[in-house]
């Protein structure tokens, strides 16, 4: 339930209000624009009379939110929420709320060099941040699973060359003391429904990227989000990595209608990966177009210095000369991008 109260509302009407709901077992979150501000309740409001509330002089309105995600919903918190990565000079790397980032780096990292020398490229060609797989959730468990603990190493190593913030992948709830220095944490396609997974990382202080599952529904991906957000963390970033359909000409199918139906049933930044969604180098150029123009807040973009020898991914894997060109396209089409219907 939302309560949507009128322009400077009576501090001592609004403090009775706010007790009395709280006397009813609810949490309420609030949201602050320009000249209105928003109450979301969350708990069991089938006790609440609406029409009390709204006979209210401090209020102006009142609905029941039907979705069963709350904190992700945008009818509760209607302004865009911008991400902010925090860097070591004081100031934030953001996304969303019209600040678009591009994540790009190795689909795992294989060594100092390699993990290295992508992150300064990436960075010089425009990356806001830098990814690199430690702990890789293989199909086949006698593929490279990546190097773990020393991969993660490696990784602040190219964080502290580059001075990209970066991105790395947790798969168990065991792992996360690794993950200390790592800036987001990113929850891949397969652990999307790992409930225990998001309800500890609703308790971390970082932002988390949530990937959509493989087989996923947009309502499970939100209530995914939900089940960070519950926790405590409000830092999530949604990511449309392409999902399983009967076409196999690609190893995913990308679903660029789940950008702008997301960013309209969610404040949070929606973020988008061509990469393992098509399986396909060639196609990441204009699959990354594409989802800029359809409102895409950033881009996932797997870069390899040698894509033929990548110990992961490296048919879906563009050079930095490639990506260099990637970055000036997407620039580009920015200013044409759909923004949710607003002029
Ligand atoms: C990845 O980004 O490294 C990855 C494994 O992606 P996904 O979880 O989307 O398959
Ligand atoms: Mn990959």
């Amino acid at each position: 339930m939302i309560i949507i109260l009128k322009e400077n509302p009576d501090k001592k009407q609004l403090e009775n209000l706010t007790d009395w709901l709280k006397t009813m077992g609810l949490d309420i979150h609030y949201s602050q624009g320009t000249s209105t501000t928003i109450m979301g309740l969350i708990g069991d409001t089938s006790v609440v009379d609406t029409d009390l509330i709204n006979a209210l002089d401090i209020v102006e309105n009142v609905k029941r939110i039907t979705e069963p995600y709350k904190n992700a919903n945008r009818k509760f918190h209607p302004f865009d929420t911008v991400v902010e990565v925090p860097l070591p000079d004081g100031g934030s790397v953001k996304i969303g709320g019209g600040n678009f980032q591009i994540i790009a780096g190795p689909c795992s990292v294989e060594s100092e060099d390699q993990v290295c020398t992508i992150a300064m490229e990436v960075k010089e060609a425009g990356a806001g941040l830098c990814r690199g797989g430690a702990f890789k959730p293989r199909t086949s468990p006698y593929a490279f699973q990546g190097m773990r603990e020393q991969g993660i190493n490696l990784l602040l190593e190219a964080k502290k060359r580059s001075g990209l913030p970066v991105v790395t992948e947790v798969m168990d709830i065991s792992h996360l003391p690794f993950f200390e220095n790592v800036d987001v944490i990113q929850v891949g396609a397969r652990n999307m429904q790992n409930f225990e997974l998001l309800k500890e990382l609703g308790h971390i202080g970082k932002p988390v990227l949530l990937k959509r599952g493989l087989s996923s529904t947009l309502r499970e991906l939100l209530m995914s989000a939900e089940y960070v957000m519950a926790g405590g963390n409000r830092n999530v970033i949604l990511c449309e990595r392409g999902i399983r359909t009967f076409e196999t000409a690609t190893r995913n199918t990308l679903d660029l209608s789940a950008i702008p139906l997301l960013k309209e049933k969610t404040h949070l930044p929606v973020i988008v990966d061509p990469s393992h969604a098509t399986g396909s180098a060639a196609l990441v150029l204009p699959m990354s177009m594409a989802a800029t123009a359809a409102g895409a807040d950033g881009l996932m973009i797997e870069v390899h210095n040698d894509p033929e020898h990548a110990l992961c991914d490296g048919a879906q894997s563009i050079t930095p000369a490639t990506f260099r060109d990637l970055v000036k396209s997407v620039k580009s089409i920015q200013p044409l991008a759909y923004k949710g219907g607003k002029p």
